[in-house]
């Protein structure tokens, strides 16, 4: 079998619906397809999660009717009026409709939880019913039931024996060819909606793929494949065809947006190769990324992470930055979740490159008990992979250096934020 996993741009309108009834139609084999919520409807799920949240129901309600709008649009351009697909959106939204009529607990992330999942079941609803009136028999299956997770809300974790166990027992492939499910979400064993982080599908689509011991999983996406820089920021991006899932992993790490950095490690662990493909060109190859023995000559690679902020922490009473702190600074990031992407420390300074987050203002506070805390914002943090002296200098020309750091293949920089020419 194999898995396909189809991104909220590819199913943005009712051309995106079709186009992909197109891909799965070709696919001619035993095919699970994981699908994100449309367009961009996971940003406005948050919007309802966070005035349902702040009991801003007027808010919440008018985010809602534009979610809605915006899916009967696509299902009435799809099957008319009417339609059996439509009558059984219109029982999703009532679910949601009820939950938002409910007073909100104290927990925000599990609030979140309840109701961002919805995006994707709308839209795997959409497609479900599609494909069959395509003529491509599909069952549409709630992975809530199947993906089971811990209780970390907002970042669930999988349970990788019990998900199995479930996945393999009620998707058999006995009766149906092809199942039809959402990326992103999960459930807890007492049937919680959960979710992966943010732009998660994508590793969604390799827990499927590790669980069935697939032959390959395809991620379908609006750029050729896995090119080395972000096109939108580099215009001359240009596409990898081949590469090791090491090389993947410390790519997406770096903050490469087109992979999940989630996603390598299952497929890794069962040497399944991953396809990053265009949805745009589905008869290109992409990029493959698998177990690629040896050496391959690739080209910079460059990766922009915006948003960062520069913590400089030194402890008060001017002592070295030693284990003890060390370990004291890293609990606490670690209690307040925070991500670091860059770090460096001296005798007396301990500095982390971090995203920017709302809740800096209370991470320095518990660290100025102990340690004075400097920040540096509205910086970037640039990596350049497989680094020549030629693709520094051109990267760098203009920039104000606030950090770096250097190491064989990967050169790194903290640029304070200014336009990008190139
Ligand atoms: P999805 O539709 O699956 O959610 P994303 O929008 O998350 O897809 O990822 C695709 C986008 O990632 C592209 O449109 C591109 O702008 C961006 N991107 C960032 N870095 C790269 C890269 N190295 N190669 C290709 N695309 C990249
Ligand atoms: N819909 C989710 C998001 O936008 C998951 C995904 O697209 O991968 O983050
Ligand atoms: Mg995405």
């Amino acid at each position: 079998m194999i898995v396909y996993k189809f991104g909220g741009a590819s199913v943005r309108d009712a051309e995106g619906v079709r186009n992909l009834a197109s891909i799965v139609n070709g696919a001619n084999e035993r095919l699970v397809v994981v699908v994100s919520a449309m367009g961009k409807t996971t940003n406005a799920m948050e919007q309802v999660a966070l005035s349902y949240f702040n009991g801003e129901k007027d808010i919440a309600s008018a985010e809602f009717e534009n979610v809605k709008r915006y899916h009967i649009n696509i299902v009435r351009e799809l099957f008319g009026s009417g339609s059996g697909c439509e009558s059984e959106l219109q029982k999703w939204f009532q679910k949601l409709f009820e939950k938002l009529n409910g007073a909100p607990s104290l927990n925000y992330d599990f609030e979140y939880d309840q109701i961002v999942p919805f995006g994707e079941m709308f839209s795997t609803l959409i497609v479900s019913h599609y494909l069959n009136l395509a003529g491509t028999k599909n069952k549409w299956i709630d992975i809530r039931t199947l993906l089971k997770t811990n209780e970390q809300y907002r970042e669930a974790e999988t349970d990788w024996e019990l998900t199995g166990q479930l996945m393999l027992k009620h998707m058999n492939f006995n009766e149906f060819d092809i199942y039809v499910t959402q990326g992103f979400i999960g459930g807890t064993v007492n049937n919680l909606s959960t979710t992966l982080g943010r732009e998660g599908s994508d590793y969604t689509s390799a827990v499927l793929g590790y669980v069935f011991d697939a032959d390959s999983v395809s991620i379908w996406k609006d750029v050729p494949g896995v090119l080395n820089a972000d096109p939108r920021w580099y215009p001359e991006a240009e596409k990898i065809e081949k590469m090791s899932y090491r090389e993947a992993i410390e790519l997406s790490f770096y903050g490469a947006q087109v992979i999940h950095p989630k996603t390598i490690k299952p497929l890794e662990n069962k040497k399944i190769p991953l396809f990053v493909r265009s949805f745009v060109e589905p008869g290109a190859m992409g990029t493959k990324i698998y177990d690629l023995k040896g050496h391959v000559d690739l080209p910079p690679v460059y990766i922009l992470k915006k948003d960062q902020i520069l913590l400089t922490i030194s402890p008060k009473d001017f002592s070295f930055i030693v284990e003890n702190n060390l370990s004291e600074i890293f609990s606490i990031f670690s209690r307040r979740r925070v991500k670091i992407n860059l770090m460096h420390n001296s005798a007396i300074n301990f500095s982390v490159c971090i995203n920017r987050m709302d809740t800096l203002n209370d991470l320095v506070n518990e660290l100025q008990d102990r340690y004075v805390v400097r920040y540096n914002e509205n910086l970037e943090l640039i990596s350049i992979r497989h680094y020549t002296d030629d693709s520094i200098k051109k990267i760098l020309k203009g920039k104000d250096i606030i950090d770096s750091q250097v190491s064989r293949n990967t050169a790194r920089y903290v640029v304070r934020k200014s336009e990008w020419k190139f």
